[in-house]
């Protein structure tokens, strides 16, 4: 297992988001709907034009289980994975140049308007707004090796090699599946994003566009 720090900027985005975005916490599963939808279309995509990924099995699917019992929200979607190298560009680093900008001018502004952080899509990162733990399961498509990223949005995560049956079971996806998967372990004062009808009630309103079918599981204690 490695740890490794989050860029500065991962940071002041989290302080940003969980400082402005209280009252419009339900948007983090817009953004991990969102990443999950996108992950689908990349494989798809790679599917069609990329001799490695054509033998890949595509069987685009969303499930989103909560369980009762562990207190936690799971994302899990068949696309492109990650790869460890995938994983340290992407998680714990803020990529996209504009975004960097974007994040420095909010943090040096006293006046933090959360429209407007809001509309720019603060990505992952926003589960740690309900989340005090998040754990990532993902294996690369055409790659065999697994993947657990987890952090507890304190400046750091814990990178280390697992196996296919660290993966959460989601009934209809079968072991070995390429993909990945969010464990969000809820905060105790957002509990309420562990009732049926109120994830239902925020997909159907953010994730109403998305392409590819949405299961939802609600395994009861
Ligand atoms: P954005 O989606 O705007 O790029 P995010 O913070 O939402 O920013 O996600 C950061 C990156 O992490 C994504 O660009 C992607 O490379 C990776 N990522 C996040 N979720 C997934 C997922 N479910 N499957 C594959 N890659 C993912
Ligand atoms: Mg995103």
């Amino acid at each position: 297992m490695a740890t490794h720090q989050f860029q500065t900027e991962v940071n002041q985005l989290l302080t940003l988001i969980i400082h402005s975005m209280y009252s419009n916490k339900e948007i983090f599963l817009r953004e991990i709907v969102s990443n999950a939808s996108d992950a689908l279309d990349k494989l798809k995509y790679l599917s069609l034009s990329d001799e490695a990924y054509k033998s890949v099995r595509f069987d685009p699917r969303i499930d989103i289980l909560f369980d009762e019992e562990k207190k936690t929200l799971t994302v899990r979607d068949t696309g492109i994975g990650m790869n460890s190298d995938d994983v340290v560009s992407n998680l714990g680093t803020i990529a996209r140049s504009g975004t960097k900008a974007f994040i420095e001018q909010l943090a040096s502004d006293a006046k933090k308007d959360s429209n407007l952080i809001g509309q720019f899509g603060v990505g992952f990162y926003s589960a740690f707004m309900v989340a005090s733990k998040i754990e990532v399961f993902t294996k690369k498509a055409a790659d065999s090796k697994v993947w657990k990223w987890t952090s507890d949005g304190k400046g750091e995560y814990d990178l280390s090699e697992a196996d296919d049956s660290a993966f959460p079971l989601v009934e209809g996806v079968g072991e070995g599946s390429h993909g990945t998967a969010v464990v969000m372990y809820l905060n105790d004062d957002d509990k309420e994003f562990a009732s049926r009808w109120k994830i239902e009630d925020i997909v159907k309103r953010y994730s109403d566009h998305i392409a590819f079918p949405i299961y939802l599981h609600y395994l009861k204690k």
